[in-house]
């Protein structure tokens, strides 16, 4: 349920942000970091405002539990994850510990590491650009500059009877020409090529669509900026000359580096935010009824970092073995053999066997 009404929320948003979207935003907020980036003290820091910074993160470092247990509670980057998933983690059920590539906690650090200094570079722009900085972050009442910790929001919500929480600490809360704009940064790690191709012909992912429509729940604010950065760079010197470069791995074109960065904009309405609280509602639902959601093929497009794998394969019925089985001898003959759907659900069913297989 949650696979296919997410996808159309996520494909509505994208069809709304398409016909919607005022693309200078997302441009002007491009420019602004281009200047900063550019400028000649984009690399030193204002003693005065980076104490100020670290100060804020000082005070908000420990773990803080949710006001009630009780409450099924949905972290806003985790409104995407499959109905299975979102009831093993609300169960007794122990996420499974095992290692991993080591280049992937390379890389996830990689990505921690940035935000905290895309943030820095935002807190600077005001003093390096002068009115030129049209994109500001906010402060709290309090004086605390508005992201992460000091803006994270608990809110309770009731739909079709089902009490559930959605919890969210943004990445930033905007200030342009006195609108107020979520703010949601992403690294990407497949190289700047792969990254504008994709972007480019999909647009925004949508699990981070999910996040801000959850965002704009907890905040009121309905519109903002998803922010793209690839962690690999263009070459420091054209390469478009460069013989050893294969055409597919150029980083220059037309004498220009190509983009490592790309804006969203995006404006939430009333009928995703109504779809997302829906979804959730369902999947509270099934974890307070203590039921097992019933699997499905598209729930294998969201196994990739989920922690509860062998114990969702344990927990499935002959059925579902039977009925997975299937699709995938279906894939192998079809025209999406080995493809990534098709791929998706063979690495699901690694391990997995029918009762008849497993007699053998
Ligand atoms: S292994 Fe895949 S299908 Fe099972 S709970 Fe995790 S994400 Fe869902």
């Amino acid at each position: 349920m949650t696979n296919t009404n997410g996808r159309s929320a996520a494909n509505s948003l994208r069809a709304h942000l398409s016909q919607s979207q005022p693309k200078d935003i997302a441009q002007a907020f491009i420019d602004q970091l281009d200047a900063y980036y550019a400028h000649p003290s984009s690399s030193y820091y204002i003693d005065k405002l980076e104490r100020r910074f670290y100060e804020q993160k000082l005070r908000h470092l420990g773990w803080k539990p949710n006001p009630d247990p009780n409450i099924v509670t949905f972290g806003a980057s985790g409104t995407d994850m499959c109905d299975r998933q979102i009831f093993f983690k609300n169960s007794a059920t122990k996420p499974e510990k095992s290692t991993d590539e080591p280049f992937r906690g390379r890389q996830r650090r990689q990505g921690t590491a940035i935000i905290d200094f895309v943030q820095l570079d935002l807190i600077h722009m005001p003093k390096r650009l002068g009115s030129k900085a049209e994109f500001t972050i906010e402060e709290t009442d309090d004086g605390q500059y508005a992201f992460e910790d000091a803006v994270k929001v608990w809110k309770v919500f009731e739909r079709n009877g089902v009490k559930f929480a959605i919890t969210a600490k943004p990445d930033g809360i905007l200030d342009y020409q006195g609108r107020q704009l979520l703010f949601e940064y992403k690294t990407k790690a497949t190289g700047l090529v792969a990254m504008n191709g994709k972007l480019d012909f999909k647009g925004a992912d949508s699990h981070h669509l999910r996040q801000v429509t959850a965002e704009s729940l907890l905040f009121g604010i309905n519109e903002g900026i998803i922010l793209y950065e690839s962690t690999e760079k263009p070459s420091w010197f054209s390469d478009e000359d460069k013989k050893s470069v294969p055409k597919t791995r150029k980083t220059w074109a037309d004498g220009k580096p190509k983009p490592d960065l790309w804006a969203f904009h995006f404006v939430i309405t009333e009928e995703m935010q109504e779809s997302l609280l829906a979804d959730l509602a369902e999947q509270a639902r099934l974890v307070y009824e203590k039921q097992i959601p019933p699997m499905t093929i598209e729930m294998t497009g969201k196994c990739a970092f989920c922690a509860f794998k062998g114990h969702c394969k344990s927990q499935l019925t002959d059925e579902e073995k039977t009925m997975l089985f299937e699709a995938e001898r279906r894939y192998a003959t079809s025209n999406l053999a080995g493809k990534y759907d098709h791929n998706n659900l063979r690495e699901y069913l690694g391990g997995v066997q029918v009762e008849e297989e497993a007699e053998q």
